[in-house]
């Protein structure tokens, strides 16, 4: 729970101040703490003479440059709050750029077949599900390259995982609870290839705390020759973003990551993996549209893009960063203003969030609104706020309910194509300054409810200022 706490700050911020740079003074911590992270990931060499300072403002706000390219935020060299932001995400230790990075070539291993042993258990958790979680995310890789591992009991293997607390002999100390979680070395002899977690985590199976399945993939990809990619929805990204092991599936960037190294898996058919959509795409789509609390949400698979208002740059995380339990691929959501709650709908499925917390008893079954068993899945909603009425589109037809006398109104569903112009079936939907746009693939219609006709066609990512 700790990580979806510390990102609430950001989102109650961003509605209420949002500054656009932060104040920075010489002493100020958060400049010490900036700095730091630029020496530890970026290797930012800071002048040791306090005379030339000009000098190493230069360097800082070069390395800050370096550092905000590969995370995709705007690149300023000044420490504005997004910088900030991402800077205190949960993350591997290992570095983004520098020497490990600066290897030449992909170290690799000699052989593909490969001997990991465990050397502690973390008490946060049962040996059993440590076990289980390090077998599986060795088999994140095999699956997907000709590698194989084989778990040794004692002795030296060629991986060596470990539990390890503050400084622990390898020159880099870990920092106790929250920043670095772990890290990996490079393949090679003895430390190469060896994977240590920071023991001050909270260890879980799931997402009670970091989930050790999800980090150990990660430092396994490092072990392997991986450096850290700027593809927000790669494993190899350098902060912490839970998925639900059981639905994890190896993004596509990682897949083609470990094949330039070792090659194929020796499979007939070669595995693929979810590819991150691209903000900017002209033929981006969403699957779902809501407004909450003043700010646009736009839903696509695994991520979700924020746009305020007030802030000019759009932000695009994962849905389970602020809503875990929540799962991907969101088909419908809607906000009723009046409740200040979100409803999100996917298959025969629908949850209630008041604000971010999912509300307890869901999710619930769509049939308790209304529906007739015939419909499995809403393919858009969005709720008028002045009238009460919420609107669910449903293949070519679509259903108005009443949110005062929680029911269907009688005369429906309609047809899409009598009441909303020439749109037909939509992916998502949304009311915004008293119209209604509907999204449809990478086209949106802006439909005016009282004309009743559609007054523009758009892009469906007008809204990111591409
Ligand atoms: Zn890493
Ligand atoms: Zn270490």
């Amino acid at each position: 729970m700790t990580i979806r706490k510390k990102s609430l700050p950001f989102l109650l911020l961003a509605c209420v101040t949002f500054s656009s740079s932060a104040p920075v003074t010489p002493e100020d911590d958060t400049t010490r703490f900036a700095e730091d992270y630029l020496k530890k990931f970026y290797s930012l060499k800071t002048d040791a003479q306090p005379h030339f300072r000009g000098k190493k403002i230069e360097a800082v706000s070069e390395t800050l440059k370096e550092m905000q390219s590969f995370f995709g935020l705007k690149v300023t060299g000044k420490l504005n709050d997004e910088t900030i932001e991402m800077m205190k995400k949960p993350r591997c230790g290992v570095p983004d750029m520098g020497d490990y990075v600066l290897t030449e070539g992909h170290p690799k291993w000699p052989t593909n077949n490969l001997t990991y042993r465990i050397i502690n258990y973390t008490p946060d958790m049962r040996p059993a599900d440590v076990d289980e979680a390090i077998k599986q995310a060795f088999e994140v890789w095999s699956n997907v390259s000709p590698m194989t591992f084989r778990r040794i009991e004692d002795g030296e293997a060629d991986i060596m995982l470990s539990f390890q607390y503050r400084a622990h002999g390898d020159n880099s100390p870990f920092d106790g609870p929250n920043g670095i979680l772990a890290h990996a070395f490079q393949p090679g002899l003895r430390i190469g290839g060896d994977v240590h977690f920071d023991e001050e985590e909270t260890w879980a199976k799931y997402n009670t705390g970091y989930s050790l399945f999800i980090v150990a993939a990660h430092e396994l990809g490092h072990s392997l020759g991986l450096s850290h990619s700027s593809d927000p929805g790669a494993l190899m990204y350098p902060t912490y973003a839970y998925t639900d092991p059981k639905k994890f599936h190896l993004p596509q960037d990682d897949i083609n990551g470990i094949q330039s190294i070792y090659g194929q898996a020796l499979k007939p058919v070669q595995p693929t993996g979810p590819s991150t959509p691209v903000t900017c795409d002209p033929n981006l789509s969403f699957d779902a549209v809501a407004t909450l609390r003043g700010e646009m949400m736009f839903f696509k698979g695994r991520y979700f893009w924020r746009k305020h208002s007030q802030i000019p740059e759009i932000q695009m995380n994962f849905i389970t960063l602020f809503w875990p339990t929540l799962p991907s691929g969101i088909q419908a959501a809607y906000e009723n203003v009046e409740k200040d709650q979100v409803v999100f709908f996917k298959e025969n499925k629908y949850w209630v969030l008041n604000g971010f917390d999912v509300v307890r008893g869901y999710p619930k079954r769509i049939y308790q609104l209304g529906f007739p068993k015939t419909v499995k899945r809403i393919n858009a909603a969005f709720s008028d706020k002045n009238t009460g009425k919420t609107y669910f589109f449903v293949a070519n037809k679509y259903w108005r309910y009443d949110e005062n006398r929680q029911s269907m109104d009688e005369g429906y569903p309609r047809k899409i194509i009598s009441d909303f112009g020439k749109t037909g079936k939509v992916d998502a939907a949304v009311q915004h300054d008293g119209y209604i746009y509907l999204f449809q693939g990478p086209k949106q219609f802006q439909f005016d409810p009282k004309t009743k006709k559609v007054v523009s066609v758009l892009r469906s990512n007008s809204w990111f200022n591409c």
